[in-house]
Formats: structure tokens, C-alpha cells, sequence
């Protein structure tokens, strides 16, 4: 397993539910919990994570796609599965219903695509109307809402059991956006129990609104980031502990001492002042090493630029220094990221040789999912470590 891997990701499982007894401590008896497990549960490992949850009573689960859905099930989750994007074709719907996967409703299309494949099935769906009220991504207006409750509600088989809807930026500042979105989907929510169609679970809580604005939990939160042990950016309340369960580890490969004057890596961009072991590390800016590239890079050349400079601004360290860690102890990176390759500068007292094990800063969620992801439980009442 790890000894046979150059990189690979240790994930704490007690430090997953640790967090997750924080963020259900949040929550009123009445507020069920939709464990968003989405994009590979934010770097986590989607199954391992979810099954994990599932084991300790989570049973609600959220996903951007139905191929993450559709892998839950082969996995074994039992529990509720909610699609977070749209479906836009018949078989698509199909495979849904027949995984009994929970599928959005956004627009009239997408309405009378459920209403068609359900009947034709001949099987029950359940779908969760989703309102647009200010992030503008997708979502039924005030209207579609209710003339999508009218259509659905003569079809037998489908069952709109949730009403929902996404806030654009609770983490930011001011509150007011928020509110006003709230006060939108409350709306629609009010108008259509007016017209007679009561939908049980009512849901627009990400992480940040779930910390943020208690008011705002409804029926049921949807919360990823908060699970996943970190906080949503923004000015947040941070009234629980969280851990983060994500270690990201590689090996030295190659260790050399250079002498002083020795230029390191591409670009001769770092000159060594003294003598000093440099060691190759097999990750690079294609492995997510704390590296987020935003836009397609023009070049070669430009995408070593591009990585370098969103590592060290996303790092925001001090002097443009990104560090790595060796038993705890810091490690400078020095020269520009490689794509599949790192250098580090070796302080005197630090041990290490080929095959040292280093501590990688990670973006979670760019760490490719082909890295393997080793889940280890910590017996309850253990301490966490945190190197
Ligand atoms: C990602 C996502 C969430 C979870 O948000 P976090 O801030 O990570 O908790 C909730 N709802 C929707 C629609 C999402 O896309």
C-alpha cells in the first residue's frame, strides 16, 4: 500500500465524524442533514467517504452528477441521494429512477422530461424542485414553480418531496443579498402551500448559511466544506472545532547536495547563497499541489509561470517561500514548481534521504482522484495527530 506509492493521500476517518458531531450539534431536532459528498467528497474519496457517513447515520446525500449517484449505490448507500445539476435526457432520467436517485427539477423541460420517463417507467420519482432566486445558475422562477407543481402533481409516480434553493454569497460581509434570497425562495414556498401543494423538506443552507444564519436551516442543511474540516471563506462565525482529516504525502526521490552558487530548477530563478542538500519531490503543479490553475495556460512556459504564481499567492506566505513539511519541520520549495516535479531546500537539522516521507500543502479538491486516498480509524478518544 503507502510504501509501494510516491504520493498518496492519508485520510483521517475519526477526524470526518468528529466533524461531523460538530456541524449536527448546529442542527434543531427538525433539521435533517444532506452530507454533500460531491467532486470526490472535496477530495475525500466519494465512496469511502459517503460509507463512512452512512455508517455513523447520515441518510441524505448530495452529488453534482449522476455518475457520482450511480456510484454510491453500486456501493451500497441505501440513503437518500440528491442530484445537484439538472438531467437534460431521457436515459439519463432512466438510470435516476431505476438507482432511485432523488433528481432536481430547475426548469419546464426538465419537468416534462420527469413526468414523461416516470410514466413510462412506471416507477416512482422523487424530485426536489430547485428555485432560482439570485446566484443565477439554474433554477424555476416563481411562476415555473407553480405551474410545475400543477403538471407534476397529476402524475401518479412522481413525488416532489424537497423545495430548494443556493445562496450566491452568504459567506460575504454584508447579509443582505442573502436575506433577500430567502425572503425570495420563502415566497415561492408560501405561494405554492397557498395554492395547495405543501412540499415537506425546504432546504437553502450551504456551509456558510448553516454557520451564519441558524434561522435559515429549514427542514434540512447541505453541508460539504464544514464536513470536510474546513470553513467557508468569508467572515464566519466558527462556534465548533473542526479537523482536517487530509494529508497529502510523497517521497523523496532523489537528494543531492549543491554548492553554494548553484542555480535551482527552470529559469535559473533561485540561486542557493550556501551549500545545501536540494531534494526532488515526484509531485508538481499537475498533482495539485496547492496549485490552482484558473485559466487555460497559453503555453508551456506560461503554465509553469501561472502555477508558480497561484501557488505562492494561494499559499499567501510570507517572502513567496510555499513550504513543505518533514516530520513536522519545514521545507522551503525552491525554483519553480515542475509540472510533475518539486525541489526542496534541506535545513541542516532535518534527517532525510531517498524514500523520507514529506507533508504536501494541497489544494483537496485538485489532488487528482487517481492518487489513492488511504482511510485510516483512529479508535475513538485517540488524539489526532496533526503533522
Ligand atoms: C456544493 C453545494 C453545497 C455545499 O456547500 P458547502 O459550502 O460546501 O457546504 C450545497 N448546495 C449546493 C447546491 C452546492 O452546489
Amino acid at each position: 500500500m503507502a510504501a509501494m506509492s510516491d504520493k498518496w493521500v492519508e485520510i483521517d476517518d475519526a477526524a470526518i465524524l468528529h466533524n461531523l458531531d460538530q456541524v449536527r450539534s448546529l442542527l434543531s431536532a427538525s433539521t435533517r442533514l444532506i452530507a454533500v459528498v460531491k467532486a470526490n467528497a472535496y477530495g475525500h474519496g466519494l465512496v469511502e467517504t459517503a460509507t463512512l457517513l452512512a455508517d455513523n447515520g447520515v441518510e441524505f446525500f448530495a452529488v453534482t452528477f449522476l455518475d457520482e449517484a450511480l456510484k454510491l449505490r453500486e456501493a451500497g448507500i441505501k440513503g437518500a441521494i440528491l442530484l445537484l445539476s439538472p438531467l437534460v435526457d431521457e436515459d439519463a432520467v432512466q438510470k435516476a429512477i431505476r438507482a432511485q436517485i432523488t433528481i432536481m427539477i430547475s426548469s419546464l423541460k426538465g419537468a416534462s422530461l420527469a413526468d414523461r420517463v416516470s410514466l413510462t417507467e412506471q416507477t416512482r420519482l422523487t424530485v426536489h424542485l430547485k428555485i432560482e432566486t439570485g446566484l443565477n445558475r439554474f433554477g424555476l422562477s416563481d411562476d415555473e414553480a407553480e405551474q410545475v407543481c400543477k403538471s407534476l402533481s397529476r402524475n401518479p409516480y412522481i413525488y416532489i418531496e424537497g423545495i430548494y434553493t443556493h445562496m450566491a454569497h452568504a459567506g460575504a460581509g454584508h447579509p443582505g443579498y442573502t436575506r433577500q434570497q430567502f425572503g425570495r425562495f420563502m415566497n415561492t414556498v408560501r405561494r405554492l402551500n397557498d395554492s395547495g401543494y405543501t412540499i415537506p423538506i425546504r432546504h437553502c443552507a450551504n456551509s456558510a448559511v448553516t454557520l451564519r444564519f441558524p434561522e435559515m436551516h429549514l427542514d434540512a442543511v447541505r453541508v460539504g466544506t464544514l464536513l470536510s474540516g474546513q470553513y467557508p471563506v468569508g467572515d464566519i462565525p466558527k462556534p465548533i472545532t473542526l479537523l482536517d482529516p487530509f494529508q497529502y504525502k510523497t517521497r523523496i526521490i532523489s537528494l543531492n547536495q549543491r554548492p553554494a552558487g548553484s542555480y535551482i530548477g527552470y529559469f535559473r530563478n533561485y540561486r542557493l547563497g550556501q551549500s545545501a542538500r536540494i531534494a526532488v519531490l515526484p509531485v508538481g503543479f499537475i498533482d495539485g499541489v496547492a496549485v490552482d490553475v484558473v485559466n487555460p495556460p497559453a503555453g508551456g512556459l506560461d503554465a509553469v509561470k501561472k502555477a508558480v504564481k497561484i501557488l505562492f499567492t494561494w499559499l499567501g506566505l510570507p517572502g513567496f517561500t510555499a513550504q513543505v513539511q518533514i516530520n513536522g519541520q519545514p521545507c522551503t520549495v525552491v525554483g519553480k514548481v515542475f509540472m510533475q516535479f518539486t525541489l526542496i531546500k534541506l535545513p541542516e537539522n532535518v534527517e532525510a534521504g531517498v524514500g523520507t516521507v514529506v507533508s504536501l500543502p494541497a489544494r483537496k479538491t485538485l489532488v487528482s482522484p487517481a492518487i489513492k486516498r488511504i482511510h485510516s480509524r483512529v479508535a475513538p478518544g485517540a488524539t489526532v495527530s496533526s503533522d
